[in-house]
């Protein structure tokens, strides 16, 4: 590891930075150095995709390039930024550790260029869909927003977009993922949301510990004027919470110190009085009741009134390919949950339905144990059909519980799924599994269920 940096510094004007990792972030961060007069120099280890057009980009911006190892080139720099896909202990960071390079993430270095506020949000699941529903209530709050992160838009690209004209009400709202919380120094978020902790990229850490000390960087540098927002259900989180910030719990029970509190058929606000009734919350699930609550509470602690996150709570449409409502025939509403890539979300997306179901599953196994939805399958699953390659895997873990068939494909899926089902019944695309056996990514997946899905439609009238 490599020496804490003394302080962040605005000015990297003529420095050496390498950058490693030509994907979305490490081209976002080749942008922003130029910005800052810095030299950048971007290596990877492997051609990065959509090459072509990456390597006319940095051509533009006069900034040099490898894409077949890393030479002695990448060590000429008084500073290194690490892509998110890099692992902690590749040979070029240890390189650099040897030679006193300091190593920082992306996230790091674009928070040097901003003076904005920073709400950040992490956690193992409903990261995108908590941070989205946290920037809409920031929007209509008054706050000049930037939604980005691990969301598909980059730290420093929202960072460069504004550099040296920041709004005055402005406020960045970051998805953080702990590979971003690697290599942190001086990353100060105002308000920092704790969503859950769930065994996940165990490929990656050593064990469940390293992932969430790892994700629990984003404590580091806040101070007793800051917040962290946190899951009071969650007991994974409890030994993690060592921070100077104020520590401020959300709970679907009755708790402490909490802003917001739900009963059967209510939310309270933290005046107690009445914030919106559960039957008008626009997201089904009580995770997503979870997520709302998160939000609301980092909402309440940035100043944003209690009409604006109630607003928020019945009309966030939800992210797409996350328990997406899709359509209605016939009386069976059809939801895409492509995003369901493990057994856990498998099991939250069940949990959300009092309907009849007709689970759409599978794809590429990611050696989850499927036996955990059994009880749940038990309930109120009538039929699972299934695609791609984890076909049989799942048939057999399910053999005795509930009826399964194998359609193959999303399309036929989509089909059988429906001639299977009456009005009332719900077809849900929760695969359980990985896309790339079929699909380049879920979100290609969840717009083929909805391309089917409309297709069925049109054949049906
Ligand atoms: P992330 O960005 O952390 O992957 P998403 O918001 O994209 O999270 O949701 C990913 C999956 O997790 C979806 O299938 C969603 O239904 C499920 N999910 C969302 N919120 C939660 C939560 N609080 N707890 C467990 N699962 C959740």
């Amino acid at each position: 590891m490599t020496e804490k940096l003394d302080k962040p510094t605005q000015d990297l004007s003529g420095k050496n930075v390498t950058v490693v990792g030509g994907a979305r972030s490490g081209m976002a961060v080749c942008r922003l150095l130029t910005e800052v007069e810095a030299t950048a120099f971007l290596t990877d280890q492997k051609e990065p995709v959509d090459w072509a057009e990456k390597k006319q980009e940095l051509s533009q911006l006069g900034i040099e390039f490898e894409i077949d190892g890393h030479t002695k080139k990448s060590f000429e720099a008084d500073l290194i930024v690490v892509s998110p896909g890099v692992p902690q202990d590749a040979d070029i960071l240890t390189k650099a550790g040897e030679k006193g390079i300091p190593v920082v993430s992306e996230v790091e270095l674009a928070s040097w260029f901003t003076n904005l506020p920073i709400a950040a949000v992490t956690g193992s699941n409903g990261k995108t869909t908590t941070t989205t529903m946290l920037a809409e209530m920031c929007r209509y709050g008054g706050y000049e927003t930037f939604l980005a992160g691990n969301i598909g838009f980059p730290f420093s690209d929202a960072v460069r977009s504004i550099l040296g004209n920041e709004p005055n009400n402005g406020l960045h709202v970051l998805e953080v993922s702990s590979f971003q919380m690697e290599h942190i120094h001086h990353f100060k978020p105002k308000v920092a949301v704790l969503l859950n902790l769930t065994a996940d990229h165990l490929d990656r850490y050593a064990n469940m510990d390293a992932y969430a000390r790892a994700k629990m960087n984003i404590l580091n540098n806040m101070t007793e004027n800051d917040q962290v927002v946190y899951n009071k259900d969650d007991a994974e989180l409890t030994p993690y919470l060592e921070t100077s910030a104020m520590l401020v719990p959300f709970s679907l029970n009755t708790v402490p110190n909490a802003l917001f509190t739900v009963n059967e058929t209510k939310i309270y606000d933290a005046a107690d009085e009445i914030l919106i009734y559960l039957k008008d919350v626009s997201l089904p699930g009580k995770h997503n009741l979870s997520n709302f609550l998160a939000a609301a509470t980092a909402s309440n602690l940035l100043n944003i009134d209690s009409n604006a996150v109630g607003k928020v709570m019945s009309s966030f449409p939800g992210v797409e390919h996350r328990i997406e409502f899709v359509d209605n025939l016939d009386g069976v509403e059809f939801f895409n949950d492509s995003k369901a890539t493990n057994v856990d979300s498998v099991e939250v997306a069940l949990k959300s339905f009092d309907n009849p179901l007709i689970v759409i599953m599978g794809g590429l196994d990611k050696g989850g144990d499927f036996s955990q939805l059994t009880q749940f399958m038990k309930s109120n699953v009538k039929e699972i059909i299934l695609v791609g390659k984890a076909a049989e895997i799942i048939s057999e873990a399910f053999s005795g519980v509930v009826p399964t068939q194998n359609a193959g494909d999303i399309p036929l899926a989509v089909k059988t799924a429906f001639q299977s089902a009456q009005s009332g019944d719900v077809v849900l695309l929760s695969p359980g599994c990985a896309s790339f056996d079929q699909f380049e990514n879920f979100e290609e997946r969840g717009d083929t269920f909805k391309a089917a899905v409309a297709n069925l439609k049109r054949t049906a009238s």
